[in-house]
């Protein structure tokens, strides 16, 4: 990885004259190349000639360099903030992880709980604290990176009394999908570099809500059941269910309304209670797609390509319908031979006609993000992609690009079947109506 100390005193003794903010660019431009192109970034300048050109003749060398597929008008929406690396943020990605939690917070509402007890059977050597409640626990404090790094060691059950159902976040501008969360756990033990998550979350662990009947009776009073629901916005939807077992909760009561489509989405293999009862036609398991090669890279502690796709056979078999998301897609070079591979192996495990949607999403992150992905892991790869601001001042793809991916995407799963609804997720209207995904 470039040494950015180093970086940072290169820039300061030899361009000097510059001012703060003009320094702050080329640091960032610099680093950006040096790790994109894996070379020394003092071979990046022809220093006696560098020197002295005017700040902006620099830049624009340096951005043509960092964004070479770019147009100028691309470039110019290319965000800067300086560049803050603190090591103690970075994590390291072990090869077996269990989650074994120190400490398990329980608000005094639900400490008779059955979520309590399974923790208690599950989790026999962790310490259990009584607390008055999380927002109590939380009160005036600030958590980091660092924080978030450890939050697999804090537990929280805790009862939901007010956000039981929340519109999903999507996207300033974007075309919504109308989907609702069902908000009964958030933070997830899985490691995913663009998992919005770190960047997005103020907590200390993992919360799980113990009181799923309130839930079910917040539905009941719902006027209009005709809705798609899902739990995998806030954690991945399977991921703690061999603890909470809120699978079978769900299905048995979703079962009951079968004008709702409800969603467990997950990168799991965790479909033991899935399979436990009977499956239910308008509950529909997904899992988000990635060739292996980004799995590996960028998806840690998730199930492979191979396990999510025979889990998903599974499940179809069983009698669930099944989902798909590749969200987020990355683009690299050769991305298409190793999606189109994908899908082809979507379709030697799962049947066209059960699958209920294929959704496609294009990688993107908040500024804030980007700044957590690179703090957290530093060596990525996904960030040497070529990302300006967008229509949500997201950083993404050039529409472009993601207009090609899209309509590649699409032409390889249509052509296992013609009727497949496929539909792009967090998109504007002007990309959702150019590809007729919605
Ligand atoms: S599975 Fe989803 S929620 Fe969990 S780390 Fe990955 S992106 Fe985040």
């Amino acid at each position: 990885m470039p040494n950015l100390v180093a970086i940072q005193k290169f820039v300061e003794k030899n361009f000097s004259h510059f001012g703060l903010n003009k320094k702050a660019q080329m640091i960032r431009l610099v680093y950006e190349i040096a790790k994109k192109e894996k070379m020394s970034f003092a071979a990046i300048f022809l220093l006696e000639k560098d020197r002295l050109k005017p700040f902006t003749v620099i830049k624009k060398e340096l951005l043509s360099r960092r964004f070479p597929h770019l147009s100028d008008r691309e470039k110019e929406r290319w965000h800067f903030s300086p560049l803050k690396l603190q090591p103690k943020n970075k994590i390291s990605v072990i090869k077996q992880k269990k989650f074994l939690p120190r400490d398990i917070f329980i608000e005094k509402d639900v400490r008779n709980a059955e979520l309590v007890k399974n923790m208690k059977k599950k989790f026999p050597h962790a310490r259990y604290h009584n607390i008055s409640s999380y927002q109590h626990y939380v009160k005036d404090k600030k958590f980091s990176l660092c924080d978030y790094n450890r939050r697999l060691e804090k537990f929280f059950i805790v009862k939901e009394k007010y956000n039981f159902f929340v519109d999903c976040p999507c996207t300033k501008d974007a075309v919504c999908c109308g989907y609702k969360i069902m908000n009964c756990g958030f933070g997830c033990g899985f490691e995913c570099q663009y998992c919005f998550l770190q960047s997005y979350t103020n907590a200390p662990g993992i919360m799980l809500q113990a009181n799923l009947e309130d839930y079910f009776k917040e539905f009941k009073s719902f006027k209009n059941k005709n809705i798609r629901l899902g739990t995998g916005q806030f954690t991945d939807s399977l991921i703690f269910d061999d603890i909470t077992n809120y699978a079978v909760e769900i299905v048995e009561f979703f079962r009951n309304y079968p004008q709702t489509r409800f969603e467990f989405k997950t990168k799991s293999k965790n479909i033991g209670g899935l399979l436990s009862i009977p499956a239910a036609n308008n509950m529909i398991v997904s899992w988000s797609l990635n060739p292996q090669k980004i799995i590996d890279s960028t998806e840690f502690y998730t199930a492979s390509l191979k396990e999510r796709l025979a889990c998903a056979e599974q499940c179809a078999r069983h009698g669930y319908k099944i989902g798909f998301h590749f969200d987020p897609i990355v683009f690299y070079d050769g991305w298409e031979k190793d999606y189109q591979s994908v899908v082809k192996d979507i379709f030697k495990y799962v049947s066209p006609e059960k699958i209920a949607w294929i959704s496609l999403g294009c990688l993107r992150m908040s500024p804030k993000q980007k700044e957590a992905i690179e703090n957290r892991f530093v060596d990525n790869k996904i960030l040497d992609g070529e990302f300006v601001l967008g229509f949500d001042n997201k950083l993404r793809y050039s529409s472009h690009l993601r207009q090609d991916i899209y309509r590649k995407m699409k032409e390889f799963i249509l052509e296992h079947g013609k009727n497949i609804w496929v539909y792009l997720c967090m998109e504007d209207k002007e990309m959702t109506n150019k590809l007729g995904t919605h």
